[in-house]
């Protein structure tokens, strides 16, 4: 990388002090490229919800965290410079990227297992991330992408992968599905669950904004369970016989209970919404007199789950765009972030300016 060809500045959002807040700032262009790191100038950001928790500084990031750092880690580029020993991408391919950067030794990582790594650095929260014009990561994180999707498409890939990791928990094609949460990534596994064939697909969520959004994705049957009984509602949908398949996005333990108790003996719960808190479960006639199987998902099969999400996307099984309602200069990105926190948009995407 001949350092030259960059400017040595660009603008960034920062976590700066251990406090709520974010802010615009000038931040080195990352240097010292390593051999095994390719340098790309970031097209499009995109805001997730883990970025809303770091923004309001709560518990998890307290714990997380180390100030001052470059926050974000949703992001489309293109490549700019790749290291001495990067051999399979070269500047000007297109990426999206995986952001959990892996140790490779331990025995998780060695295993086929990354996603669980034991000494996994998040991007954006633990090394410098994508709000910003550049960001230097392995080459072994960015995933090339194909020249003719969007930008801001390849900024939700992430996300994307976490649904996909999701309905791919175990086969439920020709299945009814109950998706609890329509955050974005329940939406997108809305939108591929009906790609693979699930049916009928029921999803729950207790804004009117986000249910309409399932409409659109797909969903068969939308439930507010403020204004319904949505246990009764889904019996009586299914003809007494409940889901085959549950996938769990909201962390709410009414929904959790509600995915428990209509999931039909012989059926599975996949989990990944995050409880803030300890969630009761009655084992004895939720899981083991009815023999279902609970899966914990967190984060995107290494790499098995990235083929399947380009290939989803590729193929035009989905389409994501629906779910990009707000776009911002990285400058504005304080409006993105109050549209998500009051709940009146899906996925803001952030256009780096310089
Ligand atoms: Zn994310
Ligand atoms: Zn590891």
């Amino acid at each position: 990388m001949t350092d030259e060809n960059f400017p040595t500045e660009m603008s960034a959002i920062i976590k700066k002090e251990k406090q709520p807040g974010l802010e615009l700032t000038n931040w080195p262009v990352p240097r010292n490229l390593g051999p095994q790191e390719v340098l790309v100038n970031v097209k499009r950001a995109s805001i997730c919800g883990t970025d809303l928790h770091i923004y309001k500084w709560d518990q998890w990031s307290a714990a997380h965290m180390e100030p001052p750092l470059v926050v974000g880690h949703e992001m489309g580029g293109e490549i700019v410079a790749v290291g001495s020993d990067v051999h399979h991408l070269k500047i000007g391919d297109h990426v999206s990227v995986e952001t959990h950067i892996t140790c490779g030794h331990c025995m998780q990582c060695l295993t086929g297992n990354g996603h669980i790594c034991e000494n996994v650095k998040i991007l954006g929260v633990h090394v410098d991330g994508t709000y910003a014009s550049y960001v230097k990561i392995p080459a072994l994180n960015a995933i090339p992408m194909p020249k003719n999707m969007p930008w801001e498409v390849l900024s939700i890939m992430e996300p994307f992968g976490n649904a996909v990791h999701t309905v791919f928990a175990e086969d439920i094609s020709g299945k009814s599905v109950l998706i609890t949460g329509a955050g974005p990534i329940g939406l997108m596994a809305i939108a591929v669950a009906k790609a693979i064939g699930a049916g009928p697909i029921i999803t729950t969520d207790i804004s009117e904004y986000r249910l309409d959004f399932a409409k659109k994705m797909g969903a068969d049957l939308v439930l507010n369970p403020k204004e319904t009984d949505v246990i009764n509602e889904i019996l009586t949908y299914t003809d007494g016989e409940g889901v085959e398949a549950v996938l769990e996005m909201s962390g709410a333990e009414p929904a959790i209970h509600q995915g428990f108790e209509v999931v039909q003996p012989g059926g599975h719960v996949a989990l990944l919404g995050l409880p803030q808190n300890n969630v009761s479960l009655n084992l004895t006639d939720w899981v083991i007199f009815k023999a279902i199987r609970i899966y914990g998902i967190t984060g995107r099969r290494m790499f098995e789950t990235w083929f399947r999400a380009r290939k989803l996307l590729q193929t035009n099984r989905v389409n994501l765009k629906p779910l990009i309602t707000h776009s911002f200069k990285l400058s504005e990105f304080e409006k993105g972030f109050d549209l998500l926190m009051k709940g009146k948009a899906v996925k803001v995407t952030l256009i780096p300016e310089d």
